[in-house]
């Protein structure tokens, strides 16, 4: 089973989740910007992040086997706050990076006036820079939430079609799927949708445009739960090609709107046995090989 996880936030993740994962058959994977808990108190710590997603996490994935890539945005939370707002004035220079394949994650956390005028402007930077958007969408007032978000979509530059609406569930999925959008769905160990209920949402929606993520971060969440929803699919009685369509060929199809994958990663290093000529490859000077020389 090949898979691509389209959402989770390797950052807040170990070498262990890395190594599980590649097990698990994950072979690719977005990362895309988020709230770090601890609120930021000024843009400088958003490009410090940003070079991390661009440049650190893609070198530590890759040591696994793992293709990442990268979502970059002001996430809704701290739209909030005027402190971090200006980081919308330097997201140009970041959105023309290579592995930058999403803009994102933008949408509502609390729906403030706030986060209209960052969503819209964001919307309109992925329109600006030929990128797709991953859309949040609230975990409080779904539904409210939802049809708030589309009417700002309905008024963007970005098409439907190159918009990925994520934490969608059962009382989302229907007008998300008739607004034309892709469908998002972030499985969690015991909150939101499990995977039971998405392998019950994908018998009654099909399969068309519709990706799974595991949304891991620092909370409580399992890095494998797109391996989990692949296996109950397969028990409920969803072919080979029909798990493949939504853990892998879908999120290629979305995210290749970017015209940015590159999913040719070298299978992980083995303790000891560095890549590269001449000793194991560096990242700004830091190596993060362990056991070898
Ligand atoms: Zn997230």
């Amino acid at each position: 089973m090949r898979i691509f996880d389209p959402h989770i936030h390797m950052t807040s993740r170990t070498t262990d989740d890395y190594e599980a994962m590649y097990a698990a058959g994950v072979r690719a994977l977005v990362e895309p910007s988020f709230w770090l808990g601890q609120p930021r108190t000024s843009p400088a710590s958003f490009f410090d992040y940003f070079d991390a997603l661009l440049g650190w996490e893609p070198f530590r994935a890759a040591q696994h086997g793992i293709a990442h890539h990268c979502a970059l945005a002001l996430n809704p939370k701290e739209a909030n706050d005027p402190r971090c707002t200006p980081v919308l004035d330097a997201l140009p220079r970041y959105l023309v990076k290579d592995s930058a394949v999403a803009v994102g994650e933008i949408g509502y956390d609390s729906m403030t006036p706030a986060e209209d005028t960052a969503l819209a402007a964001q919307l309109q930077l992925a329109a600006d820079h030929g990128l797709p958007a991953l859309v949040h969408t609230p975990h409080r007032d779904k539904l409210a939430g939802l049809h708030r978000t589309l009417d700002v979509l309905r008024e963007s530059a970005l098409p439907p079609d190159r918009v990925l609406l994520d934490h969608l569930n059962e009382t989302t999925v229907k007008p998300a799927a008739d607004s034309g959008c892709w469908l998002g769905f972030s499985v969690y160990p015991d909150t939101k949708m499990d995977e039971d209920r998405v392998v019950a949402v994908l018998k009654t929606h099909g399969l068309a445009r519709t990706l799974v993520n595991s949304a891991a971060d620092w909370g409580r969440s399992d890095p494998l739960k797109t391996r989990r929803v692949g296996d109950a699919m397969l028990a409920a009685g969803f072919a080979d090609a029909d798990v493949d369509q939504v853990l892998w060929r879908n999120p290629v199809e979305f995210y290749g709107l970017s015209g940015r994958l590159r999913l040719a990663v070298p299978p992980p290093q083995a303790p000891g046995d560095p890549r590269g000529v001449g000793g194991p490859p560096l990242h700004e000077g830091n190596s993060i090989l362990r056991g070898g020389e």
